[in-house]
């Protein structure tokens, strides 16, 4: 059995992928591949373990840390850390499951897992944090090396966790080497890997309305809404507002907001700051002065997805199953034409079957091209692993060189995703766009599966 018991998040994720390869041609037309599926679904390894340390008040504080080496047979395993209180062996091990064939989809050699800590670290000082981060890799770095498992960041580890983590890697083990990814510019960290995730999901949904419109179209004049206020969603915004795009909202796990003339870069720029300081963003509006005149609506407790009118781009940046069915329902009603995760699995079962059906209608003018996280959110993922190439190389690419490689990939990876849906489909034949969450899994469980 691939699931133990109330595994509700990882039973999803599994579901989604086999469910979509037995919708496709594959396995009557290559049937070996049918025996990889329960192979593929447990995981080689699973660690777990205890994390101890002082807070600052001088008490004794412990939680569950985990390690989910999923899989390996593309490469080191390699995936992100969340430190959440959410984290639970569910959920690593739908982010896992999901990294194996994300990474795969990259087109570089990487292995799939995921692993972090159930822990809040909202209101924690600085040198607890760092405690934090020592005490978990303390029993991590027996367990990792940059040819046997390689982290990196996640939900709640951002660029300083990842710091603290390989300071500590590098006392506990007295090696440097590339064992993490996001790392510190002048400690061995790429350019853009910052960016990566964000700038990725755009250069993906750009790739698709080029695709979707014979290059007549493209993020200009476009409006989007974006959910999340944290890497991805901040770099994604900047990224539309440089393509000529208006981004309507942006959230967090409070509320939303909505941008009635649009985000402006600098406000961009001033939440990337207060976000470091675990500000929330109805604090940020009313501290800074970048906000002031500018038409924002605050709504406590509610997701953007019905508050923003009319939109052409949906890009959920927050976290998983952020889209329900209904507000997919009123997203389409609201005009949306594109919807690309930059967060994994953010849109549930119901909301992906909303857009997904809009496919068989009858004109093109109605359909939703939708992508799941796993192809669309590969940014960040692709240029880890450009990290890791610089790292072995003892070398620096420059930030025009990583920008390139990444929106190559992310071409890629449409394209990949768009042959594989046409080539294992009934559906090829007729008028019905081809589904690129079908797409997707079949491209990379090919990869994996063959590998
Ligand atoms: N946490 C990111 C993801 O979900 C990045 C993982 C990595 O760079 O290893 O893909």
């Amino acid at each position: 059995m691939s699931a133990q018991p109330l595994e509700p998040e990882f039973q999803q994720a599994h579901d989604e992928v086999v469910s979509s390869l037995r919708d496709s041609t594959l396995f009557q037309v290559a049937p070996k591949y049918e025996k990889v599926l329960p192979i593929i679904a447990v995981p080689e390894r699973i660690i777990q373990f205890r994390v101890t340390w002082e807070n600052d008040k001088g008490e004794q504080e412990v939680a569950p840390g985990f390690r989910v080496q999923y899989n390996s047979a593309k490469g080191p395993y390699k995936g992100g850390l969340r430190f959440h209180p959410t984290v639970n062996l569910s959920i690593l091990k739908f982010l896992g499951f999901e990294q194996i064939f994300k990474n795969a989809l990259t087109g570089l050699d990487m292995g799939g897992g995921k692993g972090g800590l159930c822990v809040d670290l909202k209101g924690r000082s600085d040198k607890e944090i760092r405690r934090i981060c020592y005490a978990f890799m303390r029993e991590l770095s027996r367990h990792i090396g940059p040819d046997t498992d390689v982290p990196a960041g996640d939900i709640g580890v951002g660029g300083r966790e990842v710091g603290y983590l390989f300071g500590a890697y590098r006392a506990y083990q007295n090696r440097w080497e590339g064992v993490l990814t996001g790392k510190g510019l002048n400690w061995g960290g790429s350019l853009i890997r910052p960016e990566a995730t964000g700038y990725g999901v755009i250069y993906f949904a750009e790739a698709m309305i080029e695709y979707a419109t014979k290059g007549q179209e493209s993020f200009k004049g476009k409006r989007v809404t974006i959910s999340g206020s944290g890497n991805v969603a901040q770099y994604a915004a900047l990224k539309v507002i440089e393509l000529g795009g208006t981004v309507v909202s942006l959230s967090d796990s409070k509320g939303c907001v909505i941008f009635e003339d649009g985000v402006t870069a600098e406000q961009v720029t001033a939440i990337q700051e207060a976000k470091i300081r675990f500000k929330s963003l109805e604090q940020i509006l009313g501290e800074y002065s970048v906000f002031s005149g500018s038409k924002t609506k605050y709504l406590t407790g509610e997701r953007p997805w019905t508050h923003v009118g009319k939109v052409d781009i949906a890009l959920p940046c927050a976290t998983e199953n952020e889209v329900s069915g209904a507000e997919a329902e009123h997203l389409v009603k609201a005009g949306v034409k594109f919807v690309a995760e930059g967060s994994n699995m953010g849109c549930t079962q119901e909301a992906v079957h909303t857009f997904e059906n809009t496919r068989k209608a009858a004109s093109s003018h109605d359909t939703v091209w939708y992508v799941g996280g796993k192809a669309s959110n590969l940014g960040g993922v692709l240029v880890s692993g450009l990290e890791m190439a610089q790292n072995s190389q003892r070398l620096t690419w420059t930030r025009e060189d990583v920008d390139k490689e990444l929106k190559r990939g992310m071409i890629n990876c449409f394209h990949d995703s768009l042959a594989a849906a046409k080539k294992y489909s009934d559906e090829s034949n007729t008028s019905t766009l081809p589904s690129l969450v079908k797409g997707a899994n079949l491209a990379s469980f090919i990869k994996v599966a063959d590998a």
